[in-house]
């Protein structure tokens, strides 16, 4: 689950890197009681979930003067098409170079990545198109909680020293968070010292409990119903709805949608030995995506029986169409229940997909 700047800032600050004064706000008249404390020189920052923030026009700049007429502004813009509900009102720092630090997980050394240039900020993306080589990389060692110097030394470069004992902290604040990225960018020099500008965290979401993070901001409604039902589930964007049993055949599935020129909406893996109440959730589950017109329920009976399935289909009762593929266990019990309900069923996978593929159309 990805943190919120002003989250992952405060963990930064719990970990001894310094970062600016700041308060989140919800209105623009809250930051009123603020503007003491946060001096003349103000930055508003909108906490929205996209990259490229700041080129969208998520970041105003704003004097103790027009701070709440900037932040009303802010709360009134749509970000890359988000709503902006909290602004990060913060001391705006005075920038003389902007650093690139990121730590990430290398996935065939199966150790923390951490990548440091000399040219950070808003153009890192070109910058690592056009020229890689002003990022420079190591691999952390197994086991060790703190960076060697030397390796401290070989990333910073020429930066400033005190740029040193930050990476070290950002990659304790990686191992302690449980996280698939913590990345600040930037990481600024000014008059006062070195400060985190942003900051970005991932929280692995398999570490959310102990974490103790109870909700995944970044599932869908329905995507946390799934993981409730324990059923493996994706949201894909098409309109054909797809309900297997079976990561497998869950995913030949999709290729064959593909195949013959449909859209997948999901992929939906109800598990083994699925009973009637399972296949009910998950038919109901896919019927609510919006933009779904067709279902395909492609399950193969092994501890799974087609009498459940066919119950549990005909349970949900959705307006959508559902086109079966059933075989195996008991599937002539559940085949006669569907044919007697008017459900369409056809013999093979590729069948079903194709009929399903000019529904949609
Ligand atoms: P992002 O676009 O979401 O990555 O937002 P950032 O927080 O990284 O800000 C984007 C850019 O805005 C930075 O690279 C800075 O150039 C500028 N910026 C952000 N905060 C400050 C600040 O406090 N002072 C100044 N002068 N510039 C800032
Ligand atoms: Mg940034």
């Amino acid at each position: 689950m990805k943190l919120r700047e002003y989250e992952a800032k405060k963990i930064l600050q719990e970990a001894g890197i310094p970062v600016p004064a700041g308060f989140l706000i919800k209105t623009a008249d809250e930051l009123s009681a603020h503007l003491d404390v946060l001096g003349d020189a103000i930055v508003l920052k909108a906490q929205v979930d996209v990259g490229g923030r700041g080129k969208a026009g998520g970041i105003l700049m704003a004097d103790k003067k027009n701070a709440v007429a900037t932040a009303r502004e802010l709360f009134a813009k749509q970000i890359k098409g988000l709503t902006v509900r909290e602004i990060l009102a913060e001391q705006r720092l005075v920038i003389q170079k902007e650093y690139y630090l990121s730590i990430t997980v290398d996935r065939s050394a199966k150790q923390p990545l951490l990548l440091f240039s000399d040219a950070g900020g808003v153009e890192i993306e070109n910058t690592v198109q056009e020229n890689p080589d002003a990022i420079r990389k190591a691999v952390a060692l197994p086991l060790m909680l703190d960076l060697p110097p030397f390796m401290l030394r070989e990333l910073a470069g020429k930066a400033p020293k005190e740029v040193m004992p930050v990476i070290n902290k950002l990659y304790r604040v990686f191992l302690d968070k449980d996280a698939l990225l913590a990345e600040i960018n930037p990481l600024v020099i000014t008059p006062q010292g070195v400060f985190a500008a942003d900051a970005k965290i991932i929280v692995d979401d398999n570490a959310l409990a102990r974490q103790g993070i109870t909700v995944n901001r970044d599932l869908s409604e329905r995507e946390r119903e799934a993981e409730k039902n324990g059923f493996s589930y994706v949201e894909l964007g098409g309109n054909i709805g797809v309900i297997g049993n079976g990561a497998g055949l869950t995913m030949s599935t999709l290729d064959l949608i593909e195949y013959y020129g449909g859209k997948a909406a999901n992929f939906l893996d109800v598990g083994g030995g699925a009973e009637s109440d399972r296949v009910k959730n998950a038919v109901q589950l896919v019927a609510r995506v919006p933009s779904v017109r067709v279902i395909v329920v492609n399950l193969l009976g092994g501890i799974t029986r087609c009498d459940e399935v066919a119950k549990g289909i005909i349970a949900a009762g959705i307006s959508q169409k559902v086109i079966v593929r059933l075989a195996g266990t008991n599937e002539a019990e559940g085949r006669s229940m569907l044919a007697e309900k008017g459900y369409e069923m056809l013999d093979t996978m590729d069948l079903v997909v194709k009929k399903a593929v000019e529904v949609a159309a």
